[in-house]
């Protein structure tokens, strides 16, 4: 009757049920009858108007019936999951069976419900199609223990021990001795995180994806690293010399690959050793890239080149682990004092407070303001850069001298 009239019923929240009757049988058993007596029901054109009203099952007491309250905006609060189709679902031909099966009837006179009880069925049908069907997904992914997980899932997608080999890779960067700033530009370049023109043309439109430094490839980041003009000068003007254009590797895991082997390295230098210099290229280049992207000045390779080999050669001495640490002062060993003053004959203490040290510091000013290094004879100082009491200034030179 209710499905006749075209009305559709409006659902409930707080109970299945809205009607009990315990019925004593034989032998103290009791049984229990149950129902979905009342309910509210609305034409479409009213469910459209107020898509969030439910009726709310109360609690009864004395009743045998529980009574309802119709919410007309309880429905927000409805927690139940929700059907979502999911993608893998299309890849498996009964699939489509399932779809054609759920859809093939006609289950309403009037179109409109008639399509609303099609996709009922069709979720219906897919859910339970989807827990007979791949119940025993983790098996089928092959995850040792059974359980569904990202990581086993990944495994398969990726055809095999690729999370291994991944797991491999970033324990590599973080268990090296290299700066962790370093580490960090290596875990970029291994996720091709940096954001090059190259790679933002992939998602968005882009009128010039060619590299802002030399202008001649598209801009990626192993063009900046390895291709870029910059680049090769800095590689062959670092202290492994190394000529880009003979070593054919077109991208980053050739690169590894090819530097990974013994036979491509340099006699007595490790992977680390080259690794070094090739991120810092990649953070100079990177750096001198972003700042012409910003109009600001270029700067001279020759400068770039001595400010990356000093940071090789800092960077280097960090992965060395060969830095002492110093952390706290400490006294210099015991007598070291009465050592060196026990070869002088005669000998007493004095203090000379601290503004009253001017001689050091007044030789090295006076040096400095008149541009004098090397040997000095006293003779050639003035009296007043001598004096220990009080501190030399250059204008009262030029006050004697006139
Ligand atoms: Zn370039």
């Amino acid at each position: 009757m209710v499905a006749k009239t075209g009305v559709v019923d409006l659902g409930s929240h707080g109970g299945k049920f809205t009607w009990f009757q315990k019925s004593n049988i034989t032998g103290g058993v009791f049984r229990l009858k149950r129902a979905r007596l009342d309910k509210a029901l609305a034409s479409i054109d009213w469910r459209m108007l107020h898509p969030n009203a439910i009726t709310q099952v109360l609690s009864s007491a004395t009743s045998d019936h529980r009574p309802i309250l119709l919410d007309m905006d309880g429905g927000v609060n409805c927690r139940r999951t929700q059907f979502k189709y999911e993608l893998m679902w299309g890849h498996d031909p009964k699939c489509f069976w399932v779809v054609k099966n759920a859809w093939k009837d006609r289950l309403h006179h009037n179109p409109m419900l008639n399509f609303y009880c099609k996709l009922k069925k069709t979720r219906d049908q897919l859910s339970i199609w989807n827990k007979v069907h791949f119940k025993m997904l983790g098996h089928q992914l092959g995850d040792s223990s059974g359980e569904f997980s990202i990581r086993s899932t990944c495994r398969i997608v990726n055809g095999g021990g690729s999370v291994i080999q991944a797991e491999h890779r970033w324990k590599r960067i973080w268990k090296s001795t290299l700066h962790p700033r370093l580490k960090l530009l290596w875990w970029q370049l291994e996720r091709d995180a940096f954001q090059t023109r190259g790679k933002l043309a992939g998602f968005m439109e882009i009128t010039n994806d060619s590299c802002p430094v030399c202008g001649e490839e598209k801009e990626t980041i192993f063009h900046l690293l390895w291709q870029c003009t910059i680049a090769k000068a800095i590689w062959f003007n670092s202290p492994l010399g190394i000529r880009v254009d003979r070593v054919s590797v077109w991208d980053w895991k050739q690169w590894q690959e090819w530097f990974l082997d013994d036979c491509n390295r340099p006699p007595n230098i490790s992977f680390e050793d080259i690794l070094i210099v090739a991120l810092c290229v990649v953070e100079a280049v990177w750096r001198e890239r972003n700042s012409i992207v910003h109009g600001q000045t270029r700067s001279q390779i020759s400068q770039l080149i001595s400010r990356v080999n000093c940071k090789i050669q800092e960077h280097k001495y960090v992965a060395s682990n060969d830095i002492e640490d110093f952390c706290a002062w400490s006294p210099p060993p015991a007598r070291r004092f009465h050592k060196f003053c026990k070869n002088f004959k005669n000998w007493e203490i004095g203090h000379v407070p601290r503004n009253c040290n001017f001689m050091a510091h007044n030789i090295a000013k006076w040096a400095r303001q008149f541009r004098v290094t090397g040997l000095i004879r006293s003779t050639e100082l003035d009296k007043s850069v001598l004096d220990d009491y009080v501190e030399w200034k250059k204008h009262a030179v030029f006050f004697m001298a006139s």
